[in-house]
């Protein structure tokens, strides 16, 4: 099938980068020794603390949000501390219990459904039996990208601070950030790790740990070897807007463009945007009869929705059917979610009509594809997105 118009790419990230963002990324590249790039270093740096929501400082990588994982790790923890990792789907496996293994650290993994987010009372219960304060660091996926559960960090925070236990609180907002409410400072975070590609619509290729002053202060004594993500060199390069290395030159000009977005759009819009999307697409996918993974509405997701196809309809066959017919991509169902589920991402670049004709792609594939459902999915949206509670939050579409 020969296809025209604009690809729909509705994968939980990379997502659509807008057309102002790609214009400033094709840019000369220019000296990042030179006056030019500090200013452009030190806007970006600036901006990214008012979206971490921290006074602290916020470093870049040039590397996927995988190296970000990697460098919170390597610079908080000494071989063989002890880490307590929440396991929530598919990234807390892959980006944080696997890495932090090959590292050498001793990992105490909190079993869980894929379907809940990190249990407070667990962690508090954790902590409390841990007498010696030989656990080092809590991870938690705040965002599960392969299941868009969202687990509660307010509360999280609020457990540990009740057991007294001194443990870093690390957390991954790759697909949270700009989509999902969070707040490093106030939530009284450590790291926070994001990457570019997902609620900041720039392409994939830079990551960011943002460090509270424990985590500074845990970072002078940790002894696990680290190079390329020195925290120290970086910090002390950042101070005049320059990187210890050549940094992503191009995608720091698309970010300085998508920062400038948020901000014009208000941070409190964006975030409403993407409650008022999440909100539409599961009212979509109720009305077709079908079952999303989060069983629990205080951790629904406003960057994604995972959907369960019924038993013995292979979701990745519903995927490939979409794609050929409605060139549209979604997310495919990662680890044991293989083939049961597929995502669409709402997050990042994106807007109600968007979303309207998303989820009429799955519908009209749904039909296609011979996959049971109920008619109206579509309809019940429609009618999410223009309910008087929801348009009152209405962001502005034009971006
Ligand atoms: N953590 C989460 C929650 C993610 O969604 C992803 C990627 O999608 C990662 C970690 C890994 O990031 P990357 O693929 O950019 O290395």
């Amino acid at each position: 099938m020969t296809h025209t118009g604009r690809h729909f790419l509705q994968i939980p990230g990379p997502t659509n980068v807008p057309d102002r963002v790609l214009k400033e990324i094709a840019q000369p590249t220019i000296d990042h020794r030179g006056p030019e790039f500090a200013e452009l270093g030190l806007e970006v740096l600036e901006g990214l603390k008012g979206i971490f929501r921290t006074r602290g400082p916020v470093v870049v990588f040039p590397a996927s949000g995988t190296g970000a994982a990697e460098a919170a790790l390597v610079n908080t923890l000494s071989p063989g501390d002890r880490v307590l990792i929440f396991e929530t789907g598919w990234f807390s496996h892959v980006a944080w219990r696997q890495v932090a293994e090959r590292l050498g650290l001793n990992v105490e993994y909190v079993p869980g459904t894929w379907r809940r987010g990190a249990s407070p009372e667990i962690l508090e219960q954790r902590l409390k039996d841990d007498t010696a304060r030989d656990l080092k660091a809590v991870v938690v996926v705040h965002n599960e990208t392969s299941t868009g559960v969202v687990s509660r960090i307010a509360d999280l925070r609020r457990a540990m601070n009740r057991s007294g236990h001194p443990a870093l609180l690390i957390v991954d907002a790759i697909s949270s950030l700009a989509s999902v409410d969070l707040r490093h400072d106030e939530w009284e975070i450590d790291v926070t790790v994001c990457g570019s590609q997902k609620g900041l619509m720039v392409p994939p290729g830079i990551s960011f740990n943002a460090i509270s002053d424990k985590a500074l202060a845990a970072n002078a004594k940790s002894k696990l070897p680290k190079s390329y993500w020195n925290w120290d060199e970086m910090l002390k390069a950042n101070t005049s807007g320059f990187f210890p290395y050549t940094p992503a030159t191009n995608l720091l000009y698309g970010l300085r463009e998508a920062l400038r977005m948020l901000h014009e759009e208000g941070f409190e819009n964006v975030l409403a945007r993407h409650t008022r999307h999440g909100a539409a697409t599961r009212a979509a996918v109720r009305a077709w009869g079908l079952d999303i993974v989060p069983e629990d509405p205080s951790e629904y997701s406003g960057s994604l929705t995972a959907v369960y196809t019924p038993e013995g309809h292979n979701a990745d066959r519903l995927r490939e059917v979409i794609l050929e017919h409605f060139d549209m991509s979604l997310g495919t169902g990662l680890g044991k979610l293989a083939g049961r589920v597929f995502r669409i991402g709402h997050l990042g670049s994106f807007n109600d009509l968007m979303l309207a004709g998303t989820l009429s792609g799955v519908e009209m594939g749904l039909r296609l594809a011979g996959v049971p459902h109920k008619a109206g999915g579509v309809q019940a949206a429609m009618e999410s997105l223009t309910a008087p509670a929801q348009t009152l939050q209405a962001a502005p579409a034009g971006r």
